[in-house]
């Protein structure tokens, strides 16, 4: 589980045509890897800036593949997408994170929110807001531990039916975060339709956010602007002191990334909780 394999895995896959990838037919490996139970789970901390306390987690798809190694969501996801399995996994996905994280309350573990990451497929087959809530009864966690992250694209992409559902499962009180902000078609006028109590800065304006003026200028209008909305703002991506030491001067809420914790699994971030470690 190194993260080399995972590198191998990016250019394995990513130098495929499609003729070869049929040939090697990972249809039928992603399907056999459902069956072996080859895919997994990690969890990424989210800190509250304001005490440095873990106050969430994001779960991140892993595929432990037999014979691959460890290889990045990036390269399956968008095959799974393709064939329609991300609707099984993503079904799996949510049901695990959720069971995972009534459990850390059960132990009594200060309760954390739970982000879940959702795909555009995901919401073509109309039933998302019964299978959210039909998880949440299954696992018993109660919604307001639930956070369901959704690119903004995803949101332009069928802006009527995606946002009347995302209303239907925000009255179950279940919350959103508008993922990889900054990087689709961004307009101001559409966030106010949206039931989405968090925007979260992608990575790629994080990353120069210390040396390269106009990503800290967009940064800080993203953030003057949600707040001004309403919203609370979550930057990801974050390594280096640098870069939270920016982000605290903005009052961003909250931040993830390796500076703290990269994804780890189950059990690593269950010591972590424990540890009750912060920022
Ligand atoms: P994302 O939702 O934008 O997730 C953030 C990505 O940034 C994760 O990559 C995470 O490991 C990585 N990351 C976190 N902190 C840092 C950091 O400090 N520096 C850098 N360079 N990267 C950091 P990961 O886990 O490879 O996931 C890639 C993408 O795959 C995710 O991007 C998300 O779009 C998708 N994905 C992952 N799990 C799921 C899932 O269960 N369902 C769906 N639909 N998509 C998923
Ligand atoms: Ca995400
Ligand atoms: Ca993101
Ligand atoms: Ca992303």
């Amino acid at each position: 589980s190194s993260p080399d394999t995972d590198t191998i895995c990016r250019f394995f896959f990513a130098d495929m045509d499609e003729g070869s990838r049929r040939q090697l037919n990972l249809d039928t490996a992603l399907r056999r890897a459902l069956e072996r139970n080859e895919f997994i789970l990690h969890y990424q901390p989210q800190l509250d800036l304001s005490t440095g306390r873990i106050i969430g987690a994001e779960a991140l798809l892993r595929w432990q593949s037999r014979d691959y190694g460890l290889v990045s969501p990036l390269n399956f996801i968008p095959l799974l997408e393709e064939n329609g399995m991300i609707n099984t996994i993503g079904e799996w996905v949510l049901q695990e994170a959720c069971r995972l994280n009534r459990k850390w309350q059960d132990e009594g573990l200060p309760p954390l929110r739970m982000a879940v990451n959702l795909s555009a497929r995901q919401f073509h087959g109309g039933d998302i807001p019964n299978i959210v809530k039909r998880t949440l009864e299954k696992t018993g966690l109660e919604p307001q531990w639930l956070e369901l992250e959704l690119t903004e694209s995803i949101v332009l992409m069928d802006a009527d039916k995606v946002i009347r559902t995302m209303h239907e499962i925000s009255a179950e009180g279940i919350g959103f975060a508008l993922d990889d902000f900054g990087t689709g078609y961004s307009s101001l006028s559409y966030l106010q339709r949206l039931p989405v109590a968090r925007i979260k800065i992608d990575k790629s304006f994080v990353a120069n956010l210390t040396s390269n003026p106009s990503d800290a200028a967009i940064v800080r209008a993203v953030v003057g602007m949600a707040h001004s909305l309403g919203l609370k703002v979550i930057a990801e991506g974050v390594e280096t002191e640098g870069q939270l030491g920016f982000l605290r001067g903005i009052n961003c809420e909250e931040i993830q990334g390796y500076l703290f914790s990269r994804p780890l699994p189950a059990d690593d971030f269950t010591l972590l909780l424990r540890e009750g470690r912060s920022i």
